[in-house]
């Protein structure tokens, strides 16, 4: 078992675990909230991504950083329409006012 990352918080844990899960990577959550044992005190209330089986380990990683890229992706900046000018939004292929196609 090792350790393959450290989140930010639990929501962000439980996306990864899904993820990995996703791609057949056996894996659990460790160190959050539920977890603590009582009466000990944690270094960290983060949650860490734990890898089971270690021929897993460099499949993971990779995923890993795919995930994170994906977190990373910048939204699509908005855009003018030429036929009616209207801002549209950088989600949208086409103008939401008239139809037209993104420049
Ligand atoms: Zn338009």
């Amino acid at each position: 078992m090792q350790r393959l990352y450290q989140a930010g918080d639990r929501i962000e844990a439980q996306l990864l675990s899904d993820f990995l899960h996703r791609h057949l990577v056996e894996n659990a959550i460790f160190g959050d909230y539920l977890s603590g044992a009582i009466g000990e005190l944690p270094a960290n209330i983060y949650p860490s991504i734990w890898i089971v089986h270690d021929r897993d380990l460099s499949r993971a990683r990779d995923l890993l950083r795919r995930f994170l890229d994906d977190g990373r992706r910048e939204p699509a900046p908005s855009w003018v329409c030429r036929n009616c000018g209207e801002l549209v939004d950088g989600s949208f292929d086409l103008c939401w006012h008239c139809g037209s196609e993104r420049p």
